[in-house]
C-alpha cells in the first residue's frame, strides 16, 4: 500500500521540488546578490544515484511531482540523464523543468526525450537592455531557449514573470500579447523578502490585485483551472486560449493548502520556502540508513513543517536568497 506524508496541520504532502544546483549563470537582482561565490562544494552535492534513492522513497511515501530547479538546473552536467532515471521511478506522474532557458536551445529536446513534460521559464522583461539590468545577462538566449522549448513539444511551456514597480511593471500588457502570439502560459510573481536581495526587492513589490484590476479594464478575464498542482490562481482572456496565473505569496498566502517540501542541492529538506525550518538527509544517506530508516527521518522533517511563513510580519527573518534554497 502506497504511503501518504502528512503534516501536523492535516496536508498531505506529495510535491517535492528538487534543486540539482545552487549555481546560475545569471544574476537576477532579486534573487542571488551579484558577485556571490560561496557555493555548495562539489563534494556536498547529492549525487545522482543518491538524488534517485531520496526521490524513489518520496515515491514510495506518496509523493507525485516532482520539479527540478536550481540555481539554474541546465548548469548541472548531465541533467537529461538524472531526468530519465527521475521519470522512470514508480508512482512519479509529473516530472517538471524551472529554467532561465539561456541553456534550452541545445537542451530542450534531449530534456523532453527524458520524460520533462511541462516546463517554467523566467521571463521578466522582453528588452534587452532591463533584461541585461535585472539579470545581468542577454535576452537572446533566452528567447531561443523558449522557442526550442515549445519546438520541442513541452506543454505548458509557462512564463514567469516577478513584476516590480518601477522596473517592469509597465511591461504587463506586451508580455500578455507575447504569450497570445507565442501561445505561451503567463503567470505573475509577487516579489519576496528572501534574503538580503529579496528583500531590496521588495520596495517594488506590487500587490498582483493591481495588475489584475489593470488587466481587467483592457480584457474579460474568465475564472480558470490549469494542472500542476501549485498556488497559482488562473484566468482565461476571453477570445483567446492565453491563461494568466497569479501567484500572491505576499497579498495571499496560500500556506493552507501547501504539499510541497523542498530538496537542496546538498541533502537539506527545506520545509518551508519562508522560513529555516530544515532537515539534513545527505550525512545520514552516506553513513549507509536503510529505506525504512529514510522514510522515518523524511516523516520526522515534515513534522518540522511550519504552519505558514512569515514573510510579512517577520520580513528580516530569512537570511536564505532563493536559489540557495532551490525556488
Ligand atoms: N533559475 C531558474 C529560474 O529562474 O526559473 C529556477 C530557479 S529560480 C530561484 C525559481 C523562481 O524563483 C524564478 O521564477 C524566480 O523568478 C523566482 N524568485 C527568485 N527570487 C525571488 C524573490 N525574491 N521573490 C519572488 N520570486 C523569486
Ligand atoms: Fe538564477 Fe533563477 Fe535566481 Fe535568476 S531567479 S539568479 S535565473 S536562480
Amino acid at each position: 500500500m502506497v504511503q501518504q506524508l502528512t503534516d501536523k496541520f492535516g496536508r498531505t504532502i506529495e510535491y517535492l521540488r528538487l534543486s540539482v544546483t545552487d549555481r546560475c549563470d545569471l544574476r537576477c537582482n532579486y534573487c542571488m546578490p551579484e558577485g556571490f561565490k560561496d557555493f555548495e562544494v562539489p563534494e556536498d552535492w547529492l549525487s545522482f544515484a543518491e538524488i534517485e534513492r531520496v526521490i524513489r522513497v518520496f515515491g514510495e511515501l506518496g509523493t507525485r511531482r516532482i520539479r527540478i530547479t536550481g540555481g539554474e538546473p541546465l548548469v548541472r552536467k548531465n541533467l537529461a540523464e538524472l531526468a530519465t532515471r527521475l521519470a522512470a521511478l514508480p508512482g512519479i506522474e509529473d516530472l517538471s523543468l524551472s529554467s532561465n532557458a539561456t541553456r534550452l536551445q541545445k537542451q530542450a529536446v534531449p530534456l523532453k526525450q527524458a520524460g520533462i513534460s511541462r516546463i517554467n521559464v523566467s521571463l521578466d522583461t522582453l528588452r534587452a537592455d532591463r533584461f541585461k539590468e535585472i539579470t545581468g545577462g542577454k535576452i537572446d538566449k533566452v528567447l531561443k531557449g523558449l522557442m526550442a522549448a515549445k519546438e520541442a513539444g513541452f506543454q505548458p511551456v509557462k512564463i514567469n514573470m516577478v513584476v516590480m514597480r518601477g522596473v517592469n511593471d509597465d511591461e504587463v500588457e506586451e508580455m500578455v500579447q507575447f504569450c497570445i502570439e507565442h501561445d505561451f502560459t503567463l503567470r505573475f510573481i509577487e516579489t519576496m523578502p528572501m534574503g538580503d536581495t529579496g528583500r531590496n526587492a521588495s520596495l517594488q513589490y506590487i500587490p498582483l490585485s493591481e495588475i489584475h484590476d489593470r488587466l481587467a479594464k483592457k480584457y474579460t478575464l474568465i475564472q480558470a483551472k490549469m494542472n500542476g498542482g501549485g498556488p497559482a490562481r488562473y484566468v482565461r482572456v476571453e477570445g483567446t486560449e492565453l491563461r494568466i496565473g497569479f501567484i500572491t505569496p505576499m497579498s495571499q498566502h496560500f500556506c493552507d493548502t501547501c504539499n510541497r517540501v523542498r530538496l537542496s542541492v546538498d541533502g537539506t529538506l527545506y520545509l518551508c520556502l519562508g522560513q529555516e525550518a530544515s532537515y539534513p538527509l545527505r550525512e545520514l544517506l552516506r553513513a549507509g540508513i536503510t529505506d525504512e530508516e529514510l522514510k522515518q527521518h523524511i516523516q520526522k522533517a515534515i513534522d518540522l513543517k511550519p504552519e505558514k511563513h512569515e514573510f510579512n510580519n517577520k520580513p528580516e527573518k530569512l537570511v536564505r536568497f532563493m536559489s540557495m534554497t532551490g525556488g
